[in-house]
């Protein structure tokens, strides 16, 4: 895995509906190497790959947005009230550094505060945390405030990626950036000539209900589907092993079945096949909750042979996603031996 790359990736800010800051970097990246590149209304990115012809249409999709906080109020002190966007526990916001995504005045950071122990009642420390008494202080005062951020602006989490122990790392953002990072490792990497048209797609607004990639499949309407992204590993302390769903370390998850989405049989056995041909680690996925661009690429077009592959992530929607790195690189090989073969859909 090239850690410096995906760093790179990882933190950029890309809130649902402004991916702009990392579409730009993913255009300057498959320009080159691509057949063609376009860019739709919504901002999906959709950079192709021609086959030789006879072949299926393949759509590879990876989200570009992040988990984030939108600014709902900004209060007589110059304080900013946010709702939450795509499903963060408010216990992990606390004490945390953010990012404010202004229309005008770029990036401006934020804190959200926690009053101190020192100062906590015995009925505010048994009371959980509630997102709607949660503010983040950028310094400024009530007047510069609102001339620099507006109701509306996106607000991302702050964190520096860092390599851990154990082949592990953790950052912002690794759900799905990790994806981006192994659709732009396989369109680099793949060979000139493959039977099947592959049609990546840099997904937009997936944390608000999968939205780009369903337009993006309506429109382009793919015979197969993959969607690369993070999912939740549960093997952390409290937890028993029947109930990880997948662990980090352990290889690719082929997810055969999430809330939404039954994955097909055929792609299923296929990947399958390649990871044991190519000694690529996998493991089966199948989970109660959860849900991603599979469900609507699976759907939203003429019906496509879809499944989404999950990279396992610690601490998923927080400022410490963790995961690891041999995953990563087992998602990768995975994709590249499937784009360059000939399944048919
Ligand atoms: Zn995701």
């Amino acid at each position: 895995m090239d850690f410096s790359l995906f760093s790179k990736l990882a933190g950029i800010a890309s809130a649902p509906g402004r991916e702009e800051l990392l579409a730009k970097e993913v255009l300057a990246a498959v320009k080159p190497c691509c057949d063609e590149v376009y860019t739709d209304r919504l901002g999906n990115i959709i950079a192709v790959k021609k086959g030789k012809g006879g072949g299926s249409k393949v759509m590879v999709a990876a989200h570009m947005d992040e988990v984030s906080l939108k600014v709902r109020h900004i209060d007589d002190k110059g304080f900013l009230y946010f709702t939450l966007t795509g499903g963060i526990d408010p216990r992990t916001l606390l004490a945390q550094r953010v990012l404010v995504m202004t229309e005008e005045h770029g990036l401006i950071p934020g804190v959200i505060g926690a009053k101190a122990a020192h100062y906590l009642s015995a009925a505010e420390k048994a009371q959980g945390v509630d997102a709607a008494s949660l503010c983040i202080d950028t310094g400024y005062g009530a007047e510069e405030a609102h001339k620099i951020v507006s109701v509306g602006d996106p607000v991302v989490l702050d964190r520096t990626p860092r390599e851990l122990g154990g082949d592990l790392f953790t950052s912002k953002a690794i759900d799905d950036r990790v994806g981006v990072y192994v659709l732009l490792e396989v369109i680099k990497n793949m060979p000139k000539t493959h039977r099947n048209d592959i049609y990546f797609v840099f997904s937009v607004q997936e944390e608000y209900g999968l939205i780009g990639a369903e337009a993006a499949t309506f429109n382009l309407n793919p015979e197969v589907a993959l969607a690369i992204d993070a999912t939740g590993a549960l093997d952390t302390p409290g937890m028993r092993p029947q109930d990880y769903v997948v662990a980090l370390g352990k290889g690719i998850g082929l997810t055969l079945s999430d809330s939404t989405t039954i994955a097909d049989r055929l792609l299923s056995k296929h990947l399958i096949k390649i990871c044991k041909e190519k000694n690529i680690p996998y493991q089966l996925r199948v989970a109660a909750r959860g849900s991603n661009d599979a469900k609507v690429m699976q759907r939203a077009g003429g019906a496509a042979r879809a499944l989404a592959l999950s990279v396992p992530v610690r601490y998923i929607h927080s400022n410490v996603e963790t995961a690891c790195k041999s995953d990563v690189d087992a998602a990768y090989n995975l994709v590249l031996n499937f784009v360059s073969g000939d399944f048919e859909g």
